[in-house]
């Protein structure tokens, strides 16, 4: 392949990458790839700005529940974070720092939607066909478009009756003044966590409307003093090092909040603790009360959820939404209860960002089809039948204690090393062998059995079956472990010129 084009059969000519996506995965993937010498990449994008979770998720209050020295890419230390979780705005800016700095907006192009992928086996590209009618080729193709990118609202009887104003928090329109107003919120996640304790005081009157009590506890925040700020800036070494203390730090957590043992007990007495200490009234520590296990849902970490539920312009809600009027929410107790605004905290469409577009196989399969009963890869990363394919944030590659960017970075030097022997042994294509592909799910579901989220909680984490397709049963030095080293063993490897086998190959 070629610098800038990638030559292949005939006289079609075609990118190296095509990256679709640019949140973390994305522009992480370019910025690795430009390292290696890879310049024939484009980056697609089908929002008007770069950046992904963090360029979307502005409602107040959003902020990182994960430390941000660690929540960065360990190739760009940022010294100047303010606080131990920064605000989205801090990341949002950073990720726009690190398009500029390594110069990937020639590489970028915004407002292009991916309609469908398609592979050309006698070819070895991927024909990426866009909204706008465009279609391009490319050798590699690399979805990075995020687990966390289709927000969706609640299935409510008359939802779409509602005369006031409804957003989701995920798509916040920073026009519509709150102060003074009637606002419902629907869900208790981790967004709404962040974004009733910033509305409150300017609402009139907000209700909170829970299905499920989450797991809180306190967020160790503080803003870092000048002194720290300019350390980590004079001195990059002390920088790293405090970076692994807080790896070390979530790893050594790591079993308190992933395995389901007796270790949960400690989390669950902290959070317990936290509603003693935080709610006089009985009937609201009641409410707020999880009744599953720990670490089932994602713990959510805040210092003034509780503190917001005892104000008295703020209502906690149990009973259940039974169905949206124009006017407001009425609960299955038969209250109404009128609303100016209702804002959707309710997550995102997990199991579609799985394959965020069509996505056709070598055998005509679709990646969604081939899914239907849950995700399931190599390594997280690499799908039988779809050579050449990468998915970032694929199939159990989340995290449920640490940083995600630790694991994408993982996947990205994977996905690089495959890369480069494609272009190192002019291979058309390189498809993992669907052997490998189910002894290593084998192994995942065989540890998912310990983990705490297989406990019997429902949650985004599982797809529709109960099977838990998102998260990495494990430690996170696992993961990396497991993506080191690029294993063309467990990959059928064509050559380019004969479509023979190659050697890696044959020796199977
Ligand atoms: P979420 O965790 O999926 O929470 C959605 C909430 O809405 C839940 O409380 C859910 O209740 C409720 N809900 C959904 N449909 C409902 C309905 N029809 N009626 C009533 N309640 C309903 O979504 P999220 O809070 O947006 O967070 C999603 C993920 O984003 C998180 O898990 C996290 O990974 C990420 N996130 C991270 C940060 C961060 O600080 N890094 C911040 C925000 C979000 P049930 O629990 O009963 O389903």
């Amino acid at each position: 392949m070629g610098d800038m084009q990638a030559k292949s059969a005939g006289k079609r000519s075609a990118y190296t990458v095509i990256i679709v996506g640019t949140g973390f995965s994305g522009v992480g993937m370019a910025i690795r790839l430009k390292q290696q010498g890879i310049q024939s990449f484009i980056i697609l994008e089908r929002a008007t700005e770069i950046g992904g979770t963090w360029r979307d998720n502005t409602y107040p209050g959003a902020a990182c529940d994960v430390q941000s020295h660690l929540y960065s890419y360990s190739f760009e230390p940022n010294p100047h974070w303010s606080r131990t979780f920064s605000p989205q705005a801090e990341i949002q800016s950073y990720m726009l720092h690190c398009v500029e700095k390594y110069q990937l907006r020639q590489h970028i192009r915004l407002g292009v939607r991916v309609e469908t992928a398609q592979f050309d086996q006698q070819a070895g590209l991927w024909s990426v066909s866009c909204a706008d009618g465009e279609t391009l080729e490319g050798r590699v193709l690399v979805s990075a478009c995020g687990a966390l990118s289709n927000p969706v609202m609640p299935d409510i009887p008359g939802i779409t009756s509602f005369t006031g104003k409804l957003m989701h928090t995920a798509q916040w329109d920073h026009d519509y003044a709150l102060a003074d107003k009637r606002v419902g919120v629907i869900g208790t996640g981790a967004s709404a966590i962040q974004v009733v304790p910033a509305i409150a005081p300017e609402a009139k009157a907000l209700t909170v409307y829970q299905r499920t009590a989450p797991w809180v506890i306190p967020k160790p925040d503080k803003a870092y003093r000048p002194f720290t700020k300019s350390l980590f800036r004079r001195s990059p070494v002390i920088q790293k090092i405090y970076r692994s203390y807080l790896y070390l730090l979530n790893e050594l957590r790591a079993p308190l909040i992933i395995f389901d043992s007796f270790l949960s007990k400690i989390l669950e007495g902290v959070g317990r603790g936290y509603i003693k200490k935080s709610i006089r009234d009985s009937v609201l520590r009641e409410k707020v009360t999880p009744t599953f296990k720990v670490g089932c849902k994602r713990i959510l970490l805040t210092n003034d959820w509780y503190a917001t539920l005892n104000r008295s312009n703020v209502d906690l809600v149990t009973e259940g939404i039974e169905r949206i009027t124009a006017e407001g929410i009425v609960t299955r107790d038969g209250k109404v209860q009128p609303l100016d605004v209702i804002i959707a905290a309710t997550g995102f469409d997990v199991p579609t960002a799985a394959a965020p577009f069509e996505i056709i196989g070598a055998d005509g399969d679709s990646l969604n089809h081939r899914w239907r009963d849950g995700a399931e890869a190599l390594r997280g990363t690499t799908v039988a039948g779809f050579p050449n394919l990468f998915i970032m944030m694929g199939p159990n590659t989340g995290s449920g204690s640490t940083s995600m960017i630790y694991y994408i970075e993982s996947q990205i030097a994977y996905a690089v090393q495959a890369i480069k022997l494609l272009q190192d042994r002019q291979l058309k294509y390189l498809d993992v062998i669907g052997a490998c592909q189910d002894l290593f799910n084998v192994g995942i579901a065989r540890k998912m059995q310990k983990m705490v989220w297989s406990s019997g909680c429902k949650s985004w984490y599982q797809a529709s079956n109960g099977k838990i397709t998102t998260l990495w049963p494990g430690f996170s030095w696992q993961f990396r472990l497991a993506t080191r080293r690029f294993d063309e063993k467990e990959y059928r490897l064509v050559a380019e010129e004969n479509n023979n086998p190659t050697e890696g190959a044959r020796k199977r």
